[in-house]
């Protein structure tokens, strides 16, 4: 499946181009110690990329999103919770947060560079990953679920894309953009069609309960090389979640089509790691049997797989993006919409 099928609700499609000046030419500017590089991707106000830190000579993944664009498509609130809960956590399991600043048009988050690439880049190229590969990269991500909701923290967005490799071959979950405090439900309407749980759609309110459906797609999607409920329009993918049929692969083992079949559980009371137990509950289905789990939390696990890396800056784990011309356009924004962003500076 492409890449472009798989659209945010919150809309891809903002124009993503970066200037590599500050908006405003002010020669303080923190972007001023970095160099900018490659574009690593794009999100949906903007683009990530690669940067040096030139007092340091360190490479960094600034994150440049368009304050206009996060205010037409309504998401300033996402936006600092992103800022917000990435300056909070601290696990080896999700992109570090290093530093944030904005300027009058744009905001720039400096993260830790995760050089593998995309784990959807690297499914696409093995077409599925073998059950072992896909246990240990699923084990990898419900551990960090389990840090991230003993923290009342939802994810919300999990898919392949979101995913980044290190040069370990490690795990690390990038985009907090749609994360969330969660004490119990919550209700707006945010993910990637394939992977929204029938709840969000039914705008039955939702909360750590859509992280763990969303594994259950991921799984399968590892497994198969594809999602389960998928089709060209959006609205034929809802109406498949909602009918919670889907065809298991022969070629899945029994637990994997077991634990796929326990998290793809439309009753959230039922569904696995939503009762009692949470991510302990998922740590003890048997499809887990044969991990170990002391050795993935402690890193110690043997990666299924390492990406090439040839250096600090390499970028060959990345697609590559058309390279943004100057993006001065941007229009100015009026006081009041400059003051939605004065908290960041406080954060
Ligand atoms: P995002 O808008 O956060 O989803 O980022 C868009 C894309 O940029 C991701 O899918 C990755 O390909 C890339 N990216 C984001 N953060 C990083 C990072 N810390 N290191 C390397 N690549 C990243």
């Amino acid at each position: 499946m492409l890449r472009s099928l798989r659209k945010h609700l919150g809309g891809k499609d903002a124009d993503d181009e970066v200037s590599d000046r500050t908006a405003n030419g002010n020669s303080t500017s923190p972007l001023r110690q970095f160099e900018l590089l490659k574009t690593l991707g794009t999100g949906t106000f903007g683009r990530v990329r690669l940067v040096r830190q030139l007092s340091s000579g360190r490479y960094y993944a600034l994150k440049i999103s368009k304050k206009s664009a996060i205010i037409r498509l309504k998401q300033v609130e996402h936006v600092k919770n992103e800022v917000s809960l990435l300056s909070r956590i601290d696990h080896p399991g999700v992109v570090n947060l290093v530093s944030h600043f904005h300027d009058d048009t744009k905001l720039y988050l400096v993260m830790e560079y995760v050089e593998g690439g995309e784990l959807f880049s690297h499914l696409r190229s093995a077409v599925r990953f073998s059950n072992t590969q896909s246990m240990i990269y699923a084990a990898e991500i419900v551990l960090t679920f389990g840090y991230l909701h003993s923290m009342n923290i939802a994810y919300r967005d999990l898919k392949p894309e979101n995913l980044l490799l290190t040069r370990e071959g490690r795990i690390k979950v990038a985009d907090f953009g749609f994360a969330k405090v969660v004490e119990t439900r919550t209700w707006t309407l945010c993910g990637t069609p394939e992977y929204l749980a029938p709840e969000i759609i039914q705008s039955k309110g939702h909360g750590k309960s859509v992280d763990w459906w969303a594994l259950g797609i991921l799984i399968f999607e590892c497994l198969a090389g594809y999602p389960p409920f998928y089709d060209d329009n959006p609205v034929q993918i809802y109406q498949k979640i909602l009918s919670g049929r889907f065809d298991m692969p022969r070629s899945f083992n029994s637990d994997a089509k077991d634990i796929v079949k326990q998290l793809l559980t439309e009753d959230r009371t039922k569904r696995l790691g939503c009762t009692r137990g949470g991510a302990a509950s998922v740590q003890e289905h048997r499809w887990f049997a044969p991990l170990d789990w002391a050795a993935v939390r402690n890193m110690k696990h043997e990666a299924p797989f390492l990406p090439r890396v040839s250096g600090n800056g390499d970028t060959s784990n990345f697609e590559t993006y058309p390279e943004s011309v100057d993006g001065d356009s941007e229009p100015p924004l009026s006081a009041a919409e400059r003051a939605l962003f004065d908290d960041l500076d406080r954060m």
